[in-house]
């Protein structure tokens, strides 16, 4: 298990950078585009009533493992390992009975990918490795972001039209898996200020952070929870509120071995998606 799945984030700044690409960088690479965020407008989801029950998907998807091999022709990886992650990924998807099928793993002899990066390889690799209508998880050693630097994770969001999650091989054990289906299908991370920073009472929470409003407002939790996974923080946002984050959602920077839940509101999120933008899948 990398260790630097999430401490490595430690050493990393939060990253903001005008131009086509806006995006928090750390243990995780997804990046919110333009064309993400164009799409987000035609989006409109009301939030969750507590006394709904969540609409049942009812649906396995397909999913095709491409596993980059080494130099030396090694995979790095076992395909038990895989299957155990994607068993966990359907635990975190169960609630709304949505689950992930591996229909076939394709072995990447080119040991070139087996250092993806985003801004240089990326593109090659989906060109000769995609398999149409399945949702494409790649895995290599290294995983380069947009911005140079190494990650655990990272995957397409929907506009970019095409249905890929990289992971790097030692990652596989960690909830970074469950947290790259969550961008997958349009999540972004409890901390997110592209549409506006969300305050700790904010009335408007389902147009600023994360968009969902059963997710508090999050600070940024890289550096502030504790191994019992309480809030380390005494941050207040800026009309002088304390923040009360979830250190247990998969979308938020809490710890690893914290991270253990969806809310409903990010449920409803990912059905407008499967059922909106993700039609194609099998
Ligand atoms: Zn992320």
């Amino acid at each position: 298990m990398k260790i630097g799945c999430y401490l490595s984030i430690l050493s990393l700044t939060f990253i903001s950078l005008s131009g086509d690409l806006l995006a928090q960088v750390g243990g995780c690479g997804t990046v919110v585009s333009v064309e993400q965020i164009a799409l987000e407008k035609t989006i409109n989801i009301a939030p969750s009533k507590s006394n709904e029950s969540l609409p049942l998907m009812n649906r396995e998807l397909s999913v095709t493992i491409h596993v980059v091999r080494d130099q030396n022709g090694l995979d790095g990886i076992t395909s038990i390992a895989i299957q155990n992650a994607i068993e966990k990924v359907n635990l975190a998807f169960s609630p709304i009975k949505l689950s992930f099928r591996i229909c076939a793993i394709n072995y990447i002899t080119n040991y070139q990918f087996n250092t993806i990066n985003s801004a240089v390889n990326e593109s090659d690799l989906l060109v000769q490795n995609y398999s149409e209508n399945t949702i494409n998880l790649y895995f290599a050693t290294t995983l380069i972001d947009k911005f140079g630097s190494e990650v655990c994770g990272y995957s397409l969001m929907p506009s970019a039209g095409k249905d890929a999650v990289f992971m790097e091989k030692d990652c596989v054990n960690s909830t970074e898996l469950i947290h790259q289906f969550g961008h997958l299908f349009s999540l972004y991370h409890t901390h997110e200020t592209i549409f506006d920073k969300e305050l700790v009472n904010d009335i408007k929470c389902n147009v600023t952070g994360d968009k969902c409003c059963d997710t508090p407002a999050d600070p940024y939790l890289v550096g502030l929870a504790d191994s019992n996974c309480e809030y380390l923080g005494s941050l207040k946002d800026s009309k002088g509120q304390f923040y009360v984050p979830s250190m247990k959602n998969y979308m938020s920077f809490s710890n690893d071995i914290c991270r253990c839940a969806f809310s409903n509101d990010q449920f409803l999120r990912i059905i407008n998606c499967l059922l909106n933008n993700k039609k194609h899948l099998w």
